[in-house]
């Protein structure tokens, strides 16, 4: 039997990150090279009183960036909200990236671990955080070496600096469940307990992590920060295609030459995406369609590549951009399939906590999976339930794939009735 090697985040595959042709930042950056570059300066500054929190603040605002786990509500915002609330005030980081398709927080964590780690020193600063809790998906165990190391060497650089004391950080793992991705749910488990969706409100942002306001955040997120707040907003709103503004890091898969994490403008388009970013679709495939937001965002047909990849952009395609894992596929697929094995996903990873989604997705995946004609009269009942009385996220946005399906695809699954 093979010994088992030590973890060399060095050796690792080199970055797929790209802006067009052009890498974006060498396969792992420690914390010596990080500091040659200015790394840790944006923290002092703000710890020293010489960059004011507020300064920090409105560029965040001006930057418009929203949080990118999904859910896109303004990060500037969020930090004012919670700043505002009582003390003490905890954070917590959400690297649980567990939507099918996702895997751009991974790819930037093993190769810049510091900026993420000092987006999140900034963000506690500014809100004056006690203690930051980060929940890291348990399959990931390279990032999460790469992470303690990162750890070990800002604590060292904190013991060695004049910069003073850094908040405890305590690095929380995963239990491998979907849901651990809804922020309640992650919440409740880095308290220790069984990860089921809370009902709101309170919002985390009151009652959050042990019953204190929290300020929660995506990783990427908080990757951003340090680059917003030096180069300032105006660097950030000046990407953007088709009225949108911004930067998103998609992560591509499916049918294409090249897929990979593809840092490019918020509102490209599929098509432009796949043309520019992933070097065309795949030898000897034609797109037939894609995913805009991992399993649960929806399917989109081909006719639909030119639509502004963005959020609130897919909303009258009946879809969501959520973290950007765009799929795509081709004629030697099927819509149906995807969207039968999606639902099979939700049946297993639902919580079991209310009803319409834990009978829902489980009866719907086995509609679904029946040979002719879908049952749309009973599939269209369980969506409308599952919609609008499921607790969380999960499962309302569990019937996404049957009514795209429906509405798309119908030559796949038969007479869609009133769905389109
Ligand atoms: Fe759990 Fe599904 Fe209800 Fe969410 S919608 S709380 S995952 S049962």
């Amino acid at each position: 039997a093979q010994a088992p090697q030590a973890y060399d985040p060095a050796a690792q595959a080199p970055c797929a990150l790209t802006r067009g042709d052009e890498p974006l930042s060498p396969p792992w950056t420690g914390l010596a090279a990080y500091r040659a570059q200015g790394g840790y300066a944006l923290w002092r500054a703000v710890v020293a009183g010489q960059k004011s929190a507020e300064e920090v603040l409105s560029e965040m605002e001006a930057s418009g960036l929203r949080g990118l786990g999904g859910a896109g509500f303004p990060a500037g915002r969020k930090w004012r909200i919670v700043r505002e609330q009582p003390a003490p005030r905890l954070m917590a980081v959400n690297i649980d990236e567990g939507e099918p398709g996702t895997f751009k927080d991974r790819s930037y964590l093993e190769r810049d671990p510091h900026r993420f780690l000092e987006g999140a020193l900034v963000a506690a600063q500014v809100v004056g955080v006690s203690a930051i809790y980060i929940y890291l998906r348990d399959e990931y165990h390279g990032a999460r070496a790469v992470l303690q190391q990162a750890l070990a060497e800002l604590q060292d650089f904190a013991n060695e600096s004049s910069v003073g004391a850094l908040p405890p950080i305590i690095l929380r793992r995963g239990a491998g469940a979907y849901v651990c991705g809804e922020e309640s749910a992650m919440i409740e488990s880095i308290e220790g307990k069984r990860g089921e969706p809370r009902l709101r409100p309170p919002y985390i942002a009151q009652r959050g992590l042990f019953g204190r306001p929290t300020l929660e955040h995506n990783f990427e997120t908080l990757y951003w920060v340090r680059d917003i707040a030096q180069r300032g907003a105006a660097w950030f709103t000046g990407f953007g295609r088709h009225g949108r503004v911004g930067l998103r890091s998609f992560s591509v898969s499916g049918r294409v030459r090249q897929p990979g994490v593809k840092l490019a403008p918020a509102g490209i388009t599929l098509r432009e995406l796949v043309e520019e970013y992933c070097g065309g679709m795949a030898e000897g495939h034609t797109l037939y369609g894609y995913l805009p937001g991992g399993a649960s965002g929806g399917l989109l047909p081909a006719r639909l590549a030119d639509v502004p990849l963005d959020f609130d952009t897919l909303q009258p395609h009946g879809c969501f951009i959520g973290s950007a894992a765009v799929v795509v596929f081709s004629q030697a697929d099927s819509a149906r399939a995807l969207a039968h094995n999606a639902m099979q996903f939700f049946a297993h990873e639902s919580c079991g906590q209310c009803t319409p989604c834990r009978v829902g997705t489980d009866k719907a995946a086995h509609l679904m999976g029946l040979p002719g004609t879908w049952d749309h009269p009973t599939l269209n009942d369980l969506s409308t339930v599952m919609m609008d009385a499921s607790i969380c996220g999960l499962g309302q946005a569990a019937p996404n794939v049957i009514r795209c399906v429906q509405r798309y695809f119908p030559e796949e699954v038969g007479n869609p009735g009133d769905a389109s």
